[in-house]
């Protein structure tokens, strides 16, 4: 039997939005809007949205209660601080229980709501991925830039195929999502995970919108460490290339030292000069040690985190559930 034929979808899902915010006070009152709108639009489905507050300093939290208190939709799990996006999608998909497929997505509408239809028009054709990918971006200047490098480089490096161009807008169903409440890691980087997750897949093209309010919360040193996270959970390639690096300079100083040593035995004379290419030596080598420990350190430093098997966020408070 084929796995189209064995997948049965219920008629009417019940589909669930996780949400992180962080101070988007601004973008709230058009998100909503449009949120219901489309949920309006497909009475065959239902909704919920799952918002997690990433322990916002704004109005945020007290928006999205009180839209709670008005259509019961609409849910909230408050953080007690800041512990970033990632958390925060974690805390997500641990609370969607009951849902029979989940779309993730960022709150600024730079993910449409609009495509989300159609992502549960896949799933209910047997998807259980479904992947909005990014057919162009707004971004411009040196973040664009940052992007761009980053998914090139990114998939040269990476140890199995990762999606380009994707982020953390998809639609998960209900097995993906037990799959991905299994995984304990601490560092996540989601679109590695949901590769690594595995599950039939479809893709969903999308113009990527600018942000509708207020600026960036992902700040460029987070999305640095965010792009780190991918490199070190997904690739032992900096691991290997130290090897590679230590196998040739080993090899190199043999051989030098080889040509040193027979010359001084066929009596050749040793000028006393050499000042240069000594101190070029020791601190090009001197150099690469340092890499290979900073390296190491990012390998080390995460091994550490998860060993210490903190929780990745903790819960002030919830609206909306049972
Ligand atoms: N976000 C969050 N915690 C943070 C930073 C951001 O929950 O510490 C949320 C934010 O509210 C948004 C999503 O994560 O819904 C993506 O953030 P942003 O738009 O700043 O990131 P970018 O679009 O630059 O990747
Ligand atoms: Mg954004």
């Amino acid at each position: 039997m084929s796995a189209a034929q064995s997948i049965t979808r219920p008629a009417n899902p019940a589909v669930a939005l996780v949400i992180p915010v962080y101070n988007e006070e601004l973008v709230l009152p058009e998100l909503l809007r449009r949120l219901t709108a489309v949920f309006d639009g497909r009475p065959d489905c239902d909704w919920s949205a799952v918002f997690v507050n990433d322990g916002s300093r704004d109005r945020t939290a007290l928006l999205i209660a009180a839209q709670s208190a008005r259509d019961s939709r609409f849910k909230l799990v408050e953080f007690s601080r800041n512990f970033g996006h990632q958390a925060a999608l974690t805390a997500g998909l641990a609370h969607v229980t009951q849902a029979d497929a989940v779309v993730t997505m960022d709150a600024d509408l730079q993910d449409p709501p609009e495509l989300i239809p159609g992502m549960v028009t896949a799933f209910q054709a047997g998807a259980e991925v479904v992947l909005a990918v990014r057919r162009s971006r707004q971004e411009t200047g040196l973040r664009r830039l940052g992007f761009e490098l980053f998914h090139k480089v990114f998939q040269k490096l990476i140890d199995f195929p990762i999606e380009a161009n994707t982020g953390t807008f998809c639609l998960l169903g209900k097995n993906a999502v037990a799959a991905f409440n299994l995984l304990s890691e601490k560092h996540r980087f989601f679109p590695g995970l949901r590769a690594w997750v595995g599950f039939k897949q479809a893709e969903i093209l999308y113009d990527r919108q600018e942000r509708a309010a207020g600026t960036p919360a992902v700040t460029l040193h987070n999305l640095v460490r965010y792009a780190l996270d991918g490199l070190f959970s997904f690739s032992h390639l900096p691991l290997r290339a130290l090897t590679y690096a230590g196998l040739l300079t080993a090899g190199l100083g043999f051989a030098i030292g080889l040509f040193f040593i027979i010359r001084r035995l066929l009596g050749v004379e040793i000028a006393q000069t050499g000042f240069t290419t000594l101190v070029t030596l020791v601190l090009f080598l001197g150099g690469i040690q340092l890499i290979g420990i900073g390296v190491l350190g990012e390998y080390l430093g995460r091994i550490y985190d998860e060993v210490k098997r903190r929780p990745p966020y903790i819960i002030k408070n919830r609206h909306g559930f049972e």
